[in-house]
């Protein structure tokens, strides 16, 4: 017990009321029989005995046998309650048996009464008898019936009472004699306390505990010294004076490390940057603290650290120069390339930027080149060794400079950067493609054509080229026009026709690219119209336009549709659900105001006394699992499972606690956990299911390593399918499916459970709940930004057959979650496990697409089993080449017997029997009674059948 017992000694000074009034006086002045007797010691008497060790001790005595309706009371001083709220009274006293007191008759009595009286007042002397309230009848366990004073037997007897007491500062206590033979020998009252304790770097004071038996003193508690606080930290003192529930704490302050219950420093040489970190840490590299308590470490000289950098990486320095600087002159593009920096200077986030300077005479004299020079991949912040730029001019001097950086590059004190360069000279060029061509005074035999000079002429023009040709001649036939302008009159064209037309310059280093094609048409008119020509060419641009328009649109309607083998159809059940509006609907009994209303809609209350509890079958997240059984009135005693809330809780946890009943309550399927109903009128609550003897999969499979068939593997999946398909068919998405919440019965049939999770990740999407998702089993955009559909559960599902068929092995090992999530990320998936069929890999494969849209929907892995329980060939192909999964959908497969099939289940011999008798069809199999069997056939075919049979009801 954590509570200390405090005993309060100055008040338990036992004085007979009598000193204070006067024992003779007040016997006389206050007559039994007005029942003003409060300070009066009445028959009660002061003497000294010797204890059991011979020790002399006082005692009050009262021994009244003799005379008939004694009414004899002793009152203490006033005792202040100093807070306390509830008191406790522990007597010793003897007593002394009836019967061995000689000649004494229906007068003696063997008990005393204990009363108390609250008041403000601590010196009462007259108190009525009636103000008192009784406490209890106090009888001894133990009486003694002689009483010998050289050699006494006597035999003490230690009760002890409680009192709640609220209302005033202190109280009085009374005994009441009624005619006993009764020796007091102490009193000793006392109230409990939670005593002050640290938990979780919180200090929590000595606290008193509450009123009633039942009642918890909620405490907050303050962070010790150089710690803050993480969540507000919180405890409860129970009536018993044990600290319970602890919640929240607090973490030590940067600079400071938790060592016993207290913050300590970091020392010289060790520091800590956030209170989350574990504890100090070694100065990285290159680093030092020379005081305590460093929250960060600082560089050596020379040594540098970004602000992007955290505390705990080592300093770095910047890059030395890039080396080794080549380039290669093409015209007017130069290819550079270089070789990383010697020093790289312990980053690895080395970035390049290039300088360009267009010279007078080979590297003097020099501008920054304009912005019309091209680079690719661009001019700052390269990652590769090599650029090329482009659209320089021609014959001039360039100088390239490349300079190294990283992230300290610009660090205070690092100085400038390091950098390698080069000077070129461009080559003569072509010049660039005449980019805008326009006709206009268009007419229906002649338009007039101009152009703009090329961007780049890189020269003296010397000439323009023009080639145009009729639009559907192609180029087969075309004429050439040549000009010193910039325009030309083009004639001789037929009328009403699209022509194309194509431009390009000449200088003294020869002819450049021609110009894209531009399309202009002649009309039927003798004469030009103003514009005419732009228009007919944006008509044919707008016309080509839509017609591009109209095949992107097709081009991507065929794509999306064939996008995904599984959208379809998956688009088919969505329709499907809208269309049907009597689909019953989950309801997230986190949107009841009040939870006991979403119990009482969905859970029945079971009487406890129908409950009979066996034995603890597991540990839940909120107490004990047992298993027991149930007998409801007018139904069969059945085995069930009791989830119990342990004491303590709060409000909260009652209300998580419940949340599961009232999900679980909404289900009805064979491979969901049934529940039967809650015990909430009486403590502990409880949630009653039925029982399941095998208990969760995980646990189940790993007993039982290498013992199943493919096919009852595939069975127990097709289990959890199947009631994967209920809960999305009813809108639920459960969030946390995995072998370990999967539950099996004695008949190997698999159900779901465990529907706790869900509410705990939606009403808190900040990163403190991160930890309590199940990352090994989550989908990568559940886990990113918390999209929790039907799709992740389909994930998960995929994990779970591997965790089925690998039998209970734990998804990606040892690794840890970190390296789960990155390895996912980049598209690792988990292999085959030993000996499994490539289709349920394949199908485990699917369910780990990354796009959640092209992951299968549960009513297609359920179909797809069904199709390998019907076709057990397909499922004896494991490893070895990868094959997509085409299960054929004949008539033989769909409905009838084929040898395959019956040899993998070991009955192909009786094909033709089973042909005789009419049964042609698996499911007209499947449907055999044992009847029948017995009749038509041996016992074997009839197990056989049996184990397929348990196989599809799964
Ligand atoms: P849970 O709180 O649901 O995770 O349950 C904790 C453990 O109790 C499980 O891992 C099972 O071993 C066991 N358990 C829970 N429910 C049942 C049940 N209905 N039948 C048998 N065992 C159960």
């Amino acid at each position: 017990m954590d509570g200390a017992v405090k005993v309060e000694p100055a008040s338990l000074v036992w004085k007979c009321a009598s000193r204070s009034l006067g024992f003779a006086t007040n016997l006389n002045h206050c007559p039994l029989s007005n029942n003003i007797n409060a300070c009066v010691c009445s028959k009660w008497e002061e003497v000294s005995i010797m204890d059991e060790k011979n020790i002399p001790i006082r005692t009050y005595q009262v021994c009244n046998v003799l005379e008939p309706n004694q009414n004899n009371w002793l009152r203490t001083d006033w005792i202040p309650r100093s807070g306390a709220q509830r008191v406790y009274v522990e007597v010793k006293f003897t007593l002394r048996d009836c019967n061995s007191l000689p000649g004494v008759t229906g007068t003696c009595k063997e008990t005393f009464n204990l009363y108390y009286h609250e008041s403000n007042e601590d010196r009462e002397s007259y108190i009525k008898e009636s103000s008192f309230i009784k406490v209890d009848t106090v009888a001894a366990d133990e009486s003694f019936t002689q009483v010998d004073v050289g050699d006494r037997i006597m035999k003490l007897n230690t009760e002890v009472r409680d009192v709640k007491v609220t209302t005033r500062k202190g109280f009085y206590l009374a005994f009441q004699d009624v005619g006993a033979c009764i020796a007091l020998v102490s009193v000793r009252v006392f109230y409990k306390t939670c005593p002050l304790t640290i938990r979780n770097l919180a200090t929590f004071p000595d606290t008193v505990t509450g009123a009633d038996t039942s009642s918890l003193v909620e405490v907050r508690g303050s962070c010790v010294n150089q710690s803050e606080e993480r969540e507000e930290p919180k405890m409860y003192c129970g009536a018993d004076g044990e600290w319970l529930v602890p919640i929240g704490g607090c973490l030590c302050s940067p600079g400071y490390e938790e060592k016993g219950s207290a913050c300590k420093s970091c020392t010289a040489g060790f520091y800590k940057a956030k209170s989350s970190d574990p504890g100090c840490s070694k100065c990285p590299p290159h680093s030092h603290s020379l005081r305590d308590a460093a929250t960060v470490c600082d560089c050596h000289s020379g040594y540098f650290r970004s602000d992007a950098d955290p505390p705990s990486m080592a300093c770095t320095q910047p890059p030395s120069a890039p080396q080794q600087l080549i380039s290669v002159v093409n015209e007017t593009s130069v290819v550079l390339e270089w070789t990383p920096p010697r020093r790289l200077g312990g980053r690895s986030d080395t970035s390049y930027s290039l300088e360009c300077l267009i010279c007078q005479t080979a590297g003097r004299l020099c501008l920054p080149c304009g912005s019309d020079v091209l680079f690719s991949p661009s001019q700052t912040g390269l990652k590769t060794t090599k650029v090329v730029v482009s659209e320089l001019r021609a014959h001039t001097h360039y100088t390239f400079i490349v300079h190294a950086r990283n992230g300290v590059s610009l660090a205070s004190g690092a100085g400038a950067t390091q950098s390698v360069s080069v000077s070129v000279t461009t080559n003569q060029a072509a010049p660039s493609p005449v980019s805008f061509v326009q006709a206009t005074d268009v007419t229906r035999h002649s338009l007039s054509l101009s152009w703009q000079q090329p961007d780049r002429p890189n020269g003296v023009i010397l000439e323009y080229e023009v080639k145009f040709y009729e639009k559907d001649q192609k180029e087969r036939s075309y004429r050439i026009m040549r000009t010193f302008s910039q325009s030309v009159d083009v004639t001789g064209l037929s009328p009403l026709t699209v022509y194309v037309f194509h431009v390009r310059a000449r200088t003294a280093a020869g002819y450049g690219e021609f110009s894209a094609p531009f399309e202009f048409s002649t009309n039927s008119d003798p004469f030009p119209l103003i514009g005419e020509g732009v228009n007919s060419a944006f008509l044919l641009l707008s016309v080509s336009g839509v017609g591009i328009l109209l095949l992107i649109s097709a081009a991507v309607f065929i794509i999306s549709r064939r996008r995904s083998k599984y959208s379809k159809t998956k688009q088919d059940s969505e329709e499907e659900k809208h269309l049907n509006p009597g689909v019953k609907i989950y309801v997230d009994p986190f949107t009841y105001e009040d939870p006991d209303q979403a119990i009482h809609d969905f859970a029945k209350e079971i009487d406890v006394s129908s409950i009979h509890i066996e034995k603890v079958i597991g540990m839940g997240e909120f107490g004990e699992v047992c298993s027991g059984r149930l007998r409801v009135q007018g139904k069969r005693e059945i085995y069930v499972a009791i989830k119990s809330l342990k004491a303590g809780y709060s409000d909260k946890q009652r209300r998580d606690f419940l949340s599961e009943a009232s999900i679980m309550g909404q289900f009805d399927h064979p491979n969901i956990i049934r529940l039967e109903g809650v015990v909430t009128r009486c403590k502990p609550l409880m949630i009653i299911t039925e029982y399941m003897e095998n208990g969760s999969l995980d646990s189940f499979l790993r007993k039982h390593d290498g013992q199943f068939t493919v096919i009852q593997l595939v069975g127990m999946l097709r289990g959890i399918a199947s009631g994967m398909k209920y809960l999305s068919d009813m809108n639920y998405v459960h969030r946390d499916l995995a072998a370990r919440n999967i539950l099996v019965n004695s008949n190997l049939v698999c159900k779901v459970s465990d529907f706790g999770l869900s509410r705990v990740l939606e009403d808190d999407p900040e990163a403190a709940y991160t930890t309590r998702i199940p990352i090994r089993w989550t989908a990568p955009e559940a886990i990113t930004y918390r999209k929790f559909t039907t799709s992740s559960d389909v994930w998960s599902y995929g994990i779970v057959m591997w965790e089925v068929v690998s039998y209970g092995e734990r998804p990606y090992w040892d690794m840890n979650n970190q390296d789960v999530m990155k390895a996912v990320e980049e598209g690792y998936r988990l292999p085959a496990p030993m000996d499994c069929p490539v289709v349920l890999h394949q199908l485990m494969l699917d369910c780990w697409e990354r796009e959640r849209a092209e992951r299968p929907t549960f009513s297609q892995i359920l179909n797809m089993l069904d199709k390998l329980i019907r076709n057990p060939g397909t499922l004896r192909r494991t490893g070895g080449d990868r094959y997509i999964m085409d299960i054929p959908t004949g008539s033989m497969l769909e409905s009838g017997l084929g040898p395959e099939w019956l040899q993998s289940i070991g009955l192909e011999r009786y094909r033709d029997t089973l042909a005789a008798a009419g049964y042609t069809s698996l499911d007209s199999l499947l449907g055999i009674t044992h009847h029948q069997t017995a009749h038509a056939f041996n016992q074997q075919i009839y197990s056989q059948l049996q184990s397929v049979n348990a196989m599809k009801c799964f």
